[in-house]
């Protein structure tokens, strides 16, 4: 009858209709990849990380891959402070990448993280402009279709900590329990310093020292970030000291007006303002390697040390130990020089600084980024200085530094650890670990 075909249909249809619930339900479970998106809200810029991984629960190291990123227009959110409402406006380009590389139906189970380093631990030094920015940023990351788990500045141990084990993770050392990789990471307003030590437990420095349990094995982290000595506020300081109008750390033929206001606008040199100083001056470049590496010691406290062993500023740190990664700044500024083969003696390499900043300006090659590439005869001159007089590597522990960019496609920094200790996607025992029987 009619009627049969209609309850007929009707449940064919509420059938097919909880298949599909139910196909919809097995497939974002147990099919298609997850991802999960950070943003690096740091000094000078932030840049969105979109990661990838299988469904499944991931017991296997290095499964999580960094499938896109994305460089925000613009300068760094503590830029914003005065316009708060466009460091979240900033955002949004990225943001809409995001929504494309994403599946929508991944959208709503996707994390979003965004953490912010030493330029707004900067800020906060001014806690209403710092509280303006994340409430803009926030504001905006609310509005995406992913889910949005917070904004928050990083400490400076975290930042260390999480580049230590991005590296190590996809460098798959973790759950192999092999030898780690220490990390260095060098932003613009601070730099990192982070590995493991068999002869520091904690005891003589507890600020230092991060442990960690992964895939059944202890970690003892030695670590340090050090506010004010990423490159762009050292240069800021340099610049403050004295003769520093005529600056051997920039080219031979380098002159540009700068702003007294500008320079001295941040924590990290403002003490140093001269009570009266004009609106300007002209910053001359005279192209002198070693002039610059006194120039950029200077910068350093070497003078005080409470503990047995110091790098600078009386900051503890054990005696370097294993292998290590540099990245960010310190890949951007070694690579543009040349200078990332570390099987080059440590001397040659210096010699080789020396003959870059020598060079007349006149003879720079246009198409970089114009501030970039007058820095870089300081950038390098620092990254020497801060390497070998501020950490104490040697031309023996100095090859075995590894300047690098990404490991196996993706990015060396902070942002991979920060996710994968949210996510819980590192677990404290190893997997595989058969329950050892009772006695
Ligand atoms: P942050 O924004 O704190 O992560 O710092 C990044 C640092 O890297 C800043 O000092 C930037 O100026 C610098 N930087 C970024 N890209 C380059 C590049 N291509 N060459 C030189 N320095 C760079």
């Amino acid at each position: 009858t009619p009627l049969t075909i209609f309850i007929a249909v009707l449940g064919k249809v509420r059938f097919s209709f909880l298949c599909l619930n139910e196909i919809n339900l097995f497939f974002v479970l147990f099919c298609c990849p997850q991802y999960g998106i950070v943003l690096d809200a740091g000094s000078s810029h932030t840049a969105m990380y979109i990661y990838e991984w299988p469904a499944e629960k991931d017991n296997n190291t290095g499964r999580v891959e960094q499938t896109h990123s994305c460089k925000v227009k613009g300068p760094g959110i503590s830029s914003y402070a005065s316009d708060p409402k466009k460091a979240g406006q900033s955002l949004q380009v990225c943001m809409k990448e995001a929504e494309r590389f994403v599946p929508s139906e991944r959208h709503e189970e996707t994390p979003l993280y965004l953490g912010a380093t030493a330029g707004m631990r900067l800020l906060k030094y001014n806690s209403t402009a710092s509280d303006q920015v994340f409430q803009a940023v926030s504001e905006s990351l609310q509005k995406s279709p992913f889910s949005f788990q917070g904004a928050r500045i990083l400490s400076g141990q975290e930042e260390g900590a999480f580049g230590w084990v991005t590296v190590n993770y996809l460098d798959d050392r973790l759950k192999q329990g092999l030898e780690t990789t220490g990390a260095l990471d060098l932003g613009g307003a601070s730099t990192q310093i982070s590995f493991v030590s068999d002869a520091f437990d904690g005891s003589e420095s507890p600020n230092n020292s991060v442990n960690f349990r992964l895939y059944g094995n202890d970690y003892n982290l030695y670590t340090h970030s050090f506010l004010c000595y990423g490159k762009d506020q050292v240069l800021r300081m340099a610049l403050s000291g004295p003769g520093s109008i005529s600056d051997p750390c920039f080219h031979n033929g380098y002159s540009e007006s700068k702003n007294y206001m500008t320079l001295y606008n941040s924590p990290c040199v403002s003490k140093r303002k001269p009570v009266s100083s004009p609106a300007d001056f002209t910053h001359v470049g005279k192209g002198n390697f070693y002039q610059c590496q006194e120039l950029v010691k200077s910068v350093f406290d070497f003078t005080q040390c409470k503990y047995t062993q110091c790098s600078f500023n009386g900051v503890y740190q054990p005696t370097l130990q294993g292998p290590f990664g540099a990245f960010s700044a310190y890949y951007f500024v070694m690579n543009f020089l040349n200078l990332t083969d570390t099987s080059v003696p440590l001397q040659s390499v210096k010699e080789a600084l020396a003959r870059y900043c020598s060079t007349p300006w006149e003879t720079q090659h246009p198409g970089i980024k114009l501030k970039y590439l007058a820095e870089y005869c300081f950038s390098g001159t620092y990254i020497l200085t801060l390497l070998t007089e501020g950490y104490n590597f040697t031309s023996e522990t100095f090859s075995k530094i590894r300047f690098i960019k990404q490991i196996k496609g993706s990015d060396a920094g902070w942002t991979l650890g920060y996710m994968l200790n949210l996510t819980n996607m590192i677990p404290a025992e190893a997997p595989d670990t058969p329950l050892l029987p009772h006695a």
